[in-house]
């Protein structure tokens, strides 16, 4: 197809993340990627190819077109592709779970494998109500949360989101109002801390959970905060007999330079979710992982069942990727490489801090943000990114970065030079 009929034709009939319909901007076309380049199908801005910059949003860890992986999805493909779930099982399914059992924090023990981050946080929501119910208090059935967070699209995931995102305002009296608190501040405040604590108590008597993303508030602003407020949130929920919900879909797999978020300070959740990262971007899988507390608590009520089941549940070629790409991370000097690139994301964005209409620079693992003090204009911003020939998809404020683990020094610093390109053009 030439590129302007494809244009043509995505901007009558496709909807993108977040867009309207029909599109206003075109999108780049990407005919091909390999390692961490995005080959375009047209050169634009005088690029044929991009530094991938985003990871394609934190789930390409290991790059794109990797041999390693491109094998367990040949493999997989050649015996069996899908099959239905209930009633069946496979060996790539059972081995990704026993696995993640293996690397998330104690005690966490039974897997469900779900399509999505959003339906993975759907069914942590349910696994915490349910559990409640069964335990003959239905009354605990709100979720509290602290503001600026990101927990995906669908309903239950977006009451918890951050209020002031937009979305909560056109949905007041659809979207379930849960308890939220102010955001946590970067360092450790006592005084928060104590707020976590009150909060919690005083509302105990009707939630289920606490939610939160660990360490790394993602899509709701790319906060970062102290991880000692997890020992904090994980003292007050064991107080006040309210589960524990870390949402870890952008935070797992070594992205903050540990393995998991929650592993800085050794707190385990009783519930857990995965996703992005977990088949190293090459397909759709998300995993909600609970403690057999919570396991038992949902098998033994009136209703002993967890009644969820994704027609794509525990997909083979999916899991077996994701098998092939966790035995990949762990093969590899990861913590070596995401010390690396913190330490390249630092150098290289240190200087942005200078430049005019930029609040704040702050880099954690391999994630590099550069806040502005205004929203970002996006067009110009990409476009100064492109010519340095990176790609990189900022938002609000935001410029920000999460390049895979596997890339170089040379084009980290390209992408540093970008992403400094678009915070001066944006
Ligand atoms: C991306 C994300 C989600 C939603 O995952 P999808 O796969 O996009 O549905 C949920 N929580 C966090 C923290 C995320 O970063």
């Amino acid at each position: 197809m030439r590129n302007d009929e494809l244009l043509a034709l995505d901007r009558a009939h496709v909807w993108h993340p977040y867009g309207p319909m029909p599109g206003r901007t075109d999108p780049l076309v990407v005919e091909s990627a390999s390692g961490v380049r995005l080959r375009l199908a047209e050169p634009t801005e005088g690029q044929a190819e991009l530094i991938d910059g985003m990871s394609s949003w934190w789930s390409a860890i290991h790059g794109y077109n990797h041999p390693v992986l491109n094998d367990a999805v040949r493999g997989q493909l050649d015996r069996m592709s899908h099959v239905m779930f209930g009633g069946l099982t496979h060996e790539p399914a059972v081995r990704l779970a026993a696995r993640l059992v293996e690397i998330t924090p104690e005690p966490l023990r039974h897997v469900f494998l779900s399509d999505s981050g959003s339906v993975s946080v759907e069914v942590a929501v349910k696994m915490c109500l349910q559990y409640w119910r069964s335990l003959g208090r239905p009354e605990k059935q709100r979720l509290f949360t602290w503001r600026g967070g990101y927990h995906g699209d669908t309903w239950q995931p977006m009451s918890v989101c951050d209020p002031d995102g937009g979305m909560h305002e056109l949905w007041t009296g659809v979207l379930q109002p849960q308890v939220f608190v102010d955001a946590p501040p970067a360092a450790y405040e006592e005084s928060y801390a104590e707020l976590l604590r009150t909060e919690i108590g005083k509302h105990a008597h009707e939630l289920a959970a606490v939610i939160v993303e660990p360490v790394v508030q993602g899509a709701g602003g790319m906060r970062f905060h102290d991880p000692a407020y997890l020992t904090v949130l994980r003292e007050a929920c064991d107080a006040h007999d309210v589960l524990l919900v870390f949402d870890e879909i952008a935070t797992g797999f070594g992205r903050t330079g540990t393995l998991f978020a929650a592993d800085h300070v050794g707190v385990s959740p009783d519930v857990i979710c995965l996703g992005k990262a977990l088949t190293g971007g090459y397909l759709s899988m998300a995993a909600t992982l609970c403690t057999s507390r919570v396991a038992d608590g949902i098998s033994q009520g009136e209703v002993p069942v967890l009644a969820h089941g994704p027609t794509f549940m525990g997909n083979p070629l999916a899991s077996a990727v994701a098998c092939a790409s966790i035995d990949l991370l762990l093969s590899r000097d990861w913590q070596v490489e995401v010390k690396r690139i913190e330490a390249g994301l630092r150098e290289g964005l240190a200087p942005a801090a200078e430049l005019p209409g930029v609040r704040e620079v702050r880099v954690l693992g391999a994630i590099g943000v550069v806040q502005l003090d205004h929203p970002v204009d996006l067009a110009a911003a990409t476009r100064a990114a492109v010519r340095e020939g990176v790609w990189v998809r900022p938002f609000r404020d935001l410029i920000y970065t999460m390049p895979p683990y596997v890339t170089g020094d040379e084009d980290l610093a390209r992408i540093c030079a970008a992403v400094r390109a678009a915070a001066a053009a944006g």
